[in-house]
């Protein structure tokens, strides 16, 4: 069999992947990627949070995205029950950029690994990653084997590997590592159509997020792109979501139709590409790193949508393990325990309360809270802009006590 060595193999070219490519290439080291599907391809996951943008900059890619003409987005919109409240992003407590973009993520992933490879990163496609060792018959050099789409097979020797892969969840599944997520097997179906909007009230910059006006378990959204595109989409119970309608396009448009201001406002739009589902998205693993692997983005774990955490969660992961491998590879000592996993999961652990409190109904209450404090929505609108890793803000110092206070609060409220 053919054999190759690097210094790090990099497994998927989604965010995860081209970020950490693209830091550790910029640091002088010698990075192959691996990717099985071939770029532009869709993916889910359009909305993006501000706090990602110090990471796209980290990486030397914010001029490429700026430049590639996404819609602007400075905040999230929400309606339940005929109220609408808004969130300006810059009006976080957290210092950072306060402004992203809504993004077609076959464009935005494509001009991600497009800038990666113009550093010498070398990226191929239509190569699947079908095995992993930790070990070789070179010296610390783990193996991975790689196939080709003639199945073709050959071997990958590097100082470490890096599994971006998304929902593709390779080193997991290779090494057993996958354990069962926290959160309720939940069905989302979403599609691309052309808005036509001409609602008044109805603002571009900001997604529009949709509580069912039946099921508060229920929500959707409506994140609107560039060239007169937006994508919609609904997420709930996989067991309710599905009773909605045969196919993924009829339940999609039975809680578009019923959904009050996002039915009005989608009244016009036609469809630009065909409806599609995505079942039981969340997961989880037992450790985030071993030896001379670990794992990004969704690779290790995925929570839920609703606040968009994705790609930030990913990007973030990434610039984490991309400076801890300069390091272990210059031969200095690195505590991936502390440096990585518990600061990671630091961030994830606010998100993570925040979407249980929104499956609670706590949260939707404190959004539409008549008289919540100035301080209580700048620490809010930081997680939104994903801030997650601030221990200034209470909602990521000690998300329970922050959660328990505000369910007095909105009690009271109420
Ligand atoms: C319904 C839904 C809505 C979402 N909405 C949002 C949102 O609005 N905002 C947000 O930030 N996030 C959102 N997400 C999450 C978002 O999609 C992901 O978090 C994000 O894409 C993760 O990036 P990644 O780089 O880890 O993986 P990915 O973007 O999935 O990239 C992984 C890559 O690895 C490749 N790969 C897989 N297996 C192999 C293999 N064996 N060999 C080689 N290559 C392989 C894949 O082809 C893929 O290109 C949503 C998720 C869901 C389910």
């Amino acid at each position: 069999m053919q054999t190759e060595t690097c210094d790090v193999a990099i497994i998927g070219a989604g965010p995860s992947g081209a970020i950490a490519a693209s830091i550790l290439a910029d640091k002088g080291w010698h990075v192959k990627v691996f990717e099985r599907q071939h770029f532009p391809r869709f993916s889910i996951g359009e909305s993006l949070l501000p706090h990602c943008a110090e990471f796209i900059a980290e990486a030397g890619l914010m001029d490429a995205i700026e430049a590639a003409g996404f819609q602007y987005k400075d905040g999230a919109a929400f309606t339940m029950d005929g109220e609408y409240e808004d969130i300006y992003f810059p009006d976080k407590s957290t210092p950072g950029p306060g402004t992203i973009f809504q993004v077609q993520r076959d464009r935005f992933d494509k001009v991600l690994i497009d800038g990666t490879a113009a550093k010498g990163v070398e990226v191929s496609f239509g190569e699947t990653v079908v095995s992993f060792s930790s070990e070789s018959e070179l010296a610390d050099h783990a193996e991975l084997i790689v196939k080709d789409e003639a199945g073709e097979e050959r071997a990958i020797r590097s100082r470490f590997v890096i599994d971006g892969s998304g929902f593709g969840r390779v080193l997991p599944r290779l090494l057993d590592l996958e354990t069962p997520s926290d959160q309720t097997k939940r069905r989302s179906c979403f599609k691309h159509v052309t808005d036509n909007i001409d609602h008044p009230d109805f603002d571009r910059n900001k997604i529009l997020i949709t509580v069912h006006p039946d099921d508060p378990q229920v929500w959707l959204w409506l994140i609107p792109l560039s060239n007169g595109l937006s994508s919609i989409g609904v997420v709930g119970k996989d067991e309710v979501i599905k009773q909605a309608g045969e196919c993924p396009e009829s339940r999609l448009d039975h809680y578009v139709r019923t959904s009050g201001l996002m039915g009005d406002v989608m009244a016009n739009a036609v469809e630009a590409r065909p409806a599609n589902e995505i079942v039981g998205f969340s997961a989880n693993v037992k450790n985030l790193y071993g030896d001379k692997y670990v794992l990004l983005g969704n690779a290790a774990e995925f929570l839920d949508p609703v606040f968009s955490s994705g790609v930030t969660i990913a990007t973030k992961s990434a610039s984490l393990a991309a400076k801890l491998i300069d390091e272990q590879l210059k031969g200095h000592s690195v505590d991936w325990e502390n440096d990585f996993a518990v600061e990671l999961k630091r961030g994830v652990e606010a998100f993570r309360a925040c979407v249980n409190a929104w499956y609670d109904g706590l949260l939707q209450r404190l959004i539409f809270m008549d008289n919540r404090s100035e301080d209580m929505t700048r620490y809010f609108t930081a997680i939104l802009a994903g801030y997650a890793w601030d221990e200034s803000n209470p909602i990521v110092k000690d998300p329970k006590r922050f959660f328990r206070l505000m369910d007095a609060l909105t009690k009271e409220d109420a």
